[in-house]
């Protein structure tokens, strides 16, 4: 039997750790452990006079060289720069991200076969221009990137999957759906948090309704106990080991150490060590609960929302699926069991299933338009549909008596693929372009909604009256991508067609930094 899913992996690309998992012949989901035998790699890189260090090393070695190492790169995503320069140079995050994915697809490579294309995980939270700089990433790191797709529909696959294998060899995804299932899929990971309602029926994957913070994850966590004990510290010796990079780095890790602890444990200890002074500081879990409440009742409240977004109530939610390494602390599965009277399902392997359900998605793109006689692992899957909805609803900014205004034309949570066509008016008389600026938000204020990109519609035929129609149409495409056109109805003109955005990488930067990367030597 030919292996027709060799040279395909899916990434998890994490804001703390990386995942990556290829189908094996059989069609089940495997991660794949990088050098140095870890089945996750810290997104981490250090950046070197002669090349770079990415990984464990990178991690181990932050607090010594913390202004040449980036961490949370995933955090800057979308942003021109990322948040501080790196031996004194200015980098792309997607330069960065793409520099981890290249080390992820050399470890692939040493293990199992040449890679070249890829499926790689987005929060369903971000917006637009974070995803076409993850694919940008993927393209420098020097792979074809066959889709984008949220983290929360990716462990639902993998949990979908899974829940297959257990009810035995069956030909169809629809023989261990026996009836509807709707899955709550709560989401934290080390600098995101996502949460996706998704209904798993025979033979379709379906999101219901999905939201989020792109800002919060367990370095939040990790500051809480970081500014605790600094603070500690300071009304002990009157120094501050938050203002010095490398005891702040060293604190850091301890407290993200203590965090793991507190998972398991009641209490834990950690040394601050800063200005030539040691302060051992005890920390309890019921101090660590109580001072991250504030946080985790963020996650309370969105996840409350999503279920009313979707029209639902919680009497309707049949499992509760938890993903990422977060949600082994107990606050979290305590607080879901308050919020939704069932017990969490951690059945699922939280760091890996999101590179899992990355891989099955790229087995079922792979699977299209096969017959069970072309390959029956792979035609079981061929049926098998996912349909997603828009994180942020879409608007175009249009002016009005009481200044700018934002006039949504694909609400949140609609349906992918979607698209709406809107009529609009021009101002005033003989205009002869048109600024069509696109934003992303709810608020009816366009200021107080995040514009995405804007083009112009020009040349319009001279001496048009003012309020002379022009139609704006948007697209969301399945992973995400947006596309907006603008057209005069009367010349049937078109704009220019793609997003100018507001930061991104131009198209001859993309490839001259995949030459760079790939020159590069990435330990
Ligand atoms: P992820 O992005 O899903 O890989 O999650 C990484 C985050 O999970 C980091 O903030 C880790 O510190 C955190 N994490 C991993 N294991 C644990 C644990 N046992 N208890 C608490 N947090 C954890």
């Amino acid at each position: 039997m030919t292996d027709r899913f060799a040279g395909m992996i899916g990434i998890d690309l994490g804001t703390t750790l990386s995942c990556a998992a290829y189908l094996a012949r059989d069609g089940v989901p495997t991660t794949v452990p990088n050098r140095e035998g870890d089945l996750l790699t810290p997104s981490v890189v250090l950046v070197e006079d002669n090349g770079v260090i990415v990984g464990r090393e990178a991690k181990r070695t932050e607090c010594l060289y913390p202004t040449r190492t980036a961490v949370c790169v995933k955090r800057d995503m979308g942003n021109e720069y990322f948040s501080q320069p790196l031996g004194g140079f200015d980098y792309r995050p997607e330069v960065l991200s793409g520099i981890i994915l290249r080390r992820i697809k050399a470890d692939v490579e040493t293990r199992l076969w040449p890679v070249d294309e890829a499926v790689i995980t987005v929060p369903a939270y971000f917006d637009d221009t974070r995803r076409k700089a993850t694919q940008d990433a993927g393209q420098i790191a020097g792979l074809n990137v066959l889709d984008i797709i949220n983290e929360p529909t990716a462990a639902a696959l993998s949990y979908a999957f899974s829940a297959h294998l257990k009810h035995g060899e069956a030909a169809s995804f629809h023989e261990f759906t026996e009836r509807e299932m709707t899955a709550l899929v709560y989401d934290l990971g080390g600098g995101t948090f996502d949460v996706s309602l998704v209904r798993i029926s025979p033979n379709r994957f379906e999101t219901l309704a999905t939201d989020g913070d792109v800002r919060l994850g367990g370095k939040d966590w990790d500051d809480v106990i970081i500014n605790y004990a600094a603070d500690e510290f300071f009304r002990q010796f009157d120094e501050d080991p938050r203002t010095d990079p490398e005891s702040r780095a060293v604190l850091s890790l301890a407290a993200e150490q203590a965090k793991h602890a507190l998972s398991v444990r009641s209490a834990t200890r950690l040394m601050v060590m800063h200005a030539g002074q040691r302060l051992p500081i005890e920390i309890t879990r019921n101090l660590f609960d109580e001072l991250t409440a504030p946080l985790l009742e963020r996650t309370r409240a969105t996840t409350d929302l999503v279920v009313e977004s979707a029209g639902l109530v919680w009497e309707d939610v049949d499992r509760v699926l938890l993903v990422g390494g977060m949600t082994r602390m107990p606050q979290v599965r305590r607080m879901l069991r308050e919020l939704t009277g069932l017990e969490a399902d951690g059945s699922l392997a939280a760091d890996e299933v999101v590179a899992h359900g990355a891989a099955i998605h790229g087995g079922i793109l792979r699977s299209r338009g096969l017959s069970a006689a072309d390959n029956p692992q792979l035609a079981r899957w061929s049926n098998f549909t996912t349909i997603d909805v828009t994180a942020h609803s879409l608007g175009i900014c249009v002016r009005t008596d009481r200044g700018y205004a934002n006039s949504v034309l694909i609400p949140k949570n609609a349906r992918l693929p979607a698209t709406h066509t809107r009529l609009f008016q021009t101002h005033s008389a003989n205009q002869r372009q048109v600024r069509i600026r696109v934003l992303q938000g709810d608020a009816p204020d366009a200021d107080a909604c995040l514009q995405i990109g804007e083009f112009v519609l020009e040349n319009l035929p001279p001496n048009l009256p003012a309020q002379s129609p022009i139609e704006v149409e948007c697209r969301y495409g399945s992973d995400g991508r947006i596309k907006v056109i603008g057209r005069d109805p009367a010349s049937g003109r078109l704009a220019e067609t793609t997003l100018i955005r507001p930061v991104g990488i131009p198209e001859a930067e993309l490839k001259q930094a995949a030459e760079q990367v790939a020159q590069l030597t990435i330990g």
